[in-house]
């Protein structure tokens, strides 16, 4: 009897505990498997979060670098050269294709009405309005037929006197495409009848084709700002959503580079001119 156990019983135990083993080094494998598996996922998922992090840092310096205008517009897809017809000047200007669209529509209703709409400013690149803006402080531009580098010899009152007129390159409206200058860019023009009439008429019908007067006279309703231009318009659909861009990207120490940045910091800039527009531009 003894012999008989020894001879089953053993080989069995053997057998059992192998086969236990067996399966437990395989269970073992499988987990280790689900694990690499695992793994894997992990940083198949932490890749992606860093590439749309990416996407979205890429996007936003894009969009800070388009909101100030840094670009040349007759190298956008989205750029369309005005025709000379609808302009008062010669030099090339362009407009985002939906505010010229816009324009053209309007420009005929007001034709119908016998009132003459032509483009006098477009869009303005960063490099542009830095030149408008040097010129007026270094007295190569004269400002009222003064010199201001040398009528205004404080630097911070000089940078005061140009902004009652001139965007700080950089935070101009006519960087994004989306903002024109009506027949005369002078105040002068819009005190003779002519003027009147299509002032008249623009804020009359002006809404219907989409633009509004940022610019508008200042009081209770805008404080601070640039002086009332009678000739600036906006055309919202798109300008709305570049001044909330605006407000959400662009910081003080990104508005740099030309005459007298330094002191940016001494003023309210992006909430009393960027965004010290007309209520209902906004
Ligand atoms: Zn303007």
């Amino acid at each position: 009897m003894k012999k008989l156990t020894f001879k089953y019983i053993f080989p069995l135990i053997v057998f059992i505990i192998s086969l236990v083993l067996i399966v437990f080094s395989l269970i073992l494998k499988l987990e280790e498997k689900r694990e690499k598996e695992e793994n894997y996922q992990k940083l198949l998922k932490e890749e992606l979060v860093q590439k749309e992090a990416k996407r979205k840092a890429e996007e936003k310096i894009q969009q800070k670098i388009y909101l100030m205008g840094k670009f040349n517009p007759s190298e956008r897809e989205d750029f369309i050269l005005i025709p000379s017809k609808y302009a008062t000047v010669e030099n090339k200007m362009y407009l985002r294709k939906e505010t010229l669209d816009a324009f053209l529509k309007m420009q005929i209703a007001a034709d119908k009405d016998k009132v003459d709409l032509k483009i006098a400013s477009a869009t303005r690149n960063f490099d542009y309005q830095k030149s408008i803006w040097n010129n007026k402080w270094t007295g190569m531009t004269l400002v009222d037929g003064k010199n201001l580098a040398k009528s205004i010899p404080d630097d911070l009152n000089r940078f005061k006197k140009i902004l009652e007129y001139s965007a700080v390159p950089g935070t101009s409206r006519h960087h994004w495409g989306t903002d024109i200058d009506i027949n005369d860019a002078n105040g002068e023009y819009f005190k003779t009848k002519q003027g009147e009439k299509v002032y008249e008429w623009l804020v009359t019908n002006a809404p219907l084709f989409g633009f509004c007067q940022p610019y508008n006279l200042k009081g209770a309703e805008r404080e601070t700002g640039y002086n009332e231009e009678k000739w600036h318009w906006s055309y919202l659909p798109l300008s709305k959503t570049f001044t909330e861009e605006y407000k959400n990207l662009i910081i003080d120490s990104d508005i740099k580079d030309f005459e007298g940045d330094k002191y940016v910091p001494n003023l309210n800039l992006i909430n009393d001119y960027v965004l010290g527009i007309n209520p209902a531009c906004l």
